[in-house]
């Protein structure tokens, strides 16, 4: 068959939660894939507990590397500290085998799942859009855009044109990681540089380090790495970019995008996957509104809308505490050590229990709080020295 209600282009987590979506709710759906699957891709692994709530069905327990109940923390000047959970806030994975799982989850809802082809054109018609790939050329009512950062779809349809993004380099290195480090712990370093941290997620055989930045060079990864001087094995760094959050067109009359072909990374903590699932949702809900009611053009800006509502307002947010923060590390992040209370809520925001408006919010009645304590407490040292 080469006639679709939807062409979905792209199987990571954007693209394969769209095309299962899609599926349940009835329409024919193809998702294509430009690599064979499993593919590799580069990533932290890290999917946060309210990624997995999006996601609407549990992990397979094996995909599961590692379950994260909280985060250490340090910059260059301000050595680490640590902020526990009794609750989950992320579990890690490898990229392959849980993009891969959510593909057959796809196929199961009912989704064709063509790998191994890429798509080099799209032509968007009155009545139609035209999807050629290397091999073929296809119809769908429908086209989403789900094929990372480089999107041929949104190059093709003329659809964010000016993309902001972040260098990210890792590495990897096999380890017994419980001898290294504590395994339910997160490790991230500000400081190394700006408008960016460096990582340490210990997954179950291995350590996973990297470092993402929109301004990260390779000598500043090599630096960190030697400054952890863990005297490991690493392997070759890979380098990858990311995107940042950026307002910006997110749908034609035919097509939309999601994940980050439409730029949904958190600026201040990388996380993409989230957003991408959350994006493909809101794609397959569009989907089946603009394929029964027939209004292509209007229903497929409303779901620009709806982007901007309900993932934008928290990016802008995030690009924001990352610019903040980024002008002193060392004293933001003397507030998180001063103050449980920030620091929880800055888990909270991971674990999705909590929004960056509701931390700022909280900020902006402990960081005067803190400023008072510290004062009166300078004051009191100095009244004890006059005496
Ligand atoms: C180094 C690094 C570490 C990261 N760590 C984390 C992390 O720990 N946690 C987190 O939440 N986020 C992380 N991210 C961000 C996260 O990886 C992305 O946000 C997420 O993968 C986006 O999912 P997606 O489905 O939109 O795109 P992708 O996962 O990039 O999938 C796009 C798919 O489209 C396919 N494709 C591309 N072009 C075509 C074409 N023309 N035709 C057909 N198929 C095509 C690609 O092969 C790919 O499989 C990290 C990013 C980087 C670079």
């Amino acid at each position: 068959m080469n006639r679709y209600d939807v062409v979905v282009v792209g199987a990571g987590p954007a693209g394969a939660t769209a095309a299962r979506r899609c599926s349940l709710f009835g329409l024919s759906t193809l998702l294509i894939e430009a690599k064979k699957l499993p593919r590799h891709k580069l990533c932290g692994g890290a999917v946060t507990e309210k990624a997995l709530a999006e996601l609407g069905f549990a992990l397979d327990h094996d995909l599961i590397e590692s379950e994260i109940y909280g985060v250490t923390v340090s910059t260059t000047k301000v050595p680490p500290f640590t902020t526990r959970s009794n609750r989950r806030i992320m579990v890690l994975v490898s990229r392959d085998k849980f993009d891969h799982f959510l593909a057959n989850k796809a196929a199961d809802a009912g989704a064709e799942v063509l790998d191994g082809e890429r798509v080099v054109g799209v032509r968007v018609n009155n009545e139609d859009v035209s999807i050629k790939t290397d091999g073929r050329e296809i119809h769908s009512k429908i086209v989403i855009g789900a094929d990372g950062i480089n999107s041929t779809v949104a190059r093709e349809t003329g659809l964010r044109e000016r993309v902001r993004k972040a260098l990210c380099m890792v590495t990897e290195v096999n380890v017994d990681v419980a001898q290294i480090t504590d395994p339910r712990l997160i490790r991230l370093y500000f400081g190394v540089v700006k408008n960016g941290y460096g990582w340490i997620f210990p997954k179950r055989y291995r350590l996973n380090i990297g470092v993402g930045s929109p301004h990260l060079r390779s000598q500043v990864f090599h630096e960190f790495i030697g400054r952890l001087d863990l005297g490991l094995d690493f392997s070759k760094p890979m380098a990858y970019h990311t995107p940042i959050w950026r307002k910006g067109e997110f749908a034609t009359k035919r097509t939309m995008l999601a994940g980050d072909a439409a730029g949904f990374v958190d600026a201040f903590t990388g996380e993409g996957i989230c957003y991408a699932i959350k994006s493909g949702r809101l794609c397959a809900e569009t989907a089946l509104e603009a394929v029964a009611s027939g209004e292509y053009c209007s229903t497929l800006k409303n779901y620009a809308r709806r982007c901007c509502q309900e993932i934008g307002a928290e990016l802008r947010l995030a690009y924001w505490m990352n610019k903040i923060m980024s002008l002193n590390y060392d004293w933001c992040l003397g507030i998180g050590r001063g103050d449980p209370t920030v620091a929880n809520k800055f888990l909270d925001v991971i674990r999705g229990n909590a929004t960056y408006k509701e931390l700022l919010q909280h900020l902006m009645v402990r960081v005067p709080v803190m400023e008072l304590k510290h004062l009166s407490s300078r004051f009191g040292k100095q009244k004890a020295t006059f005496k």
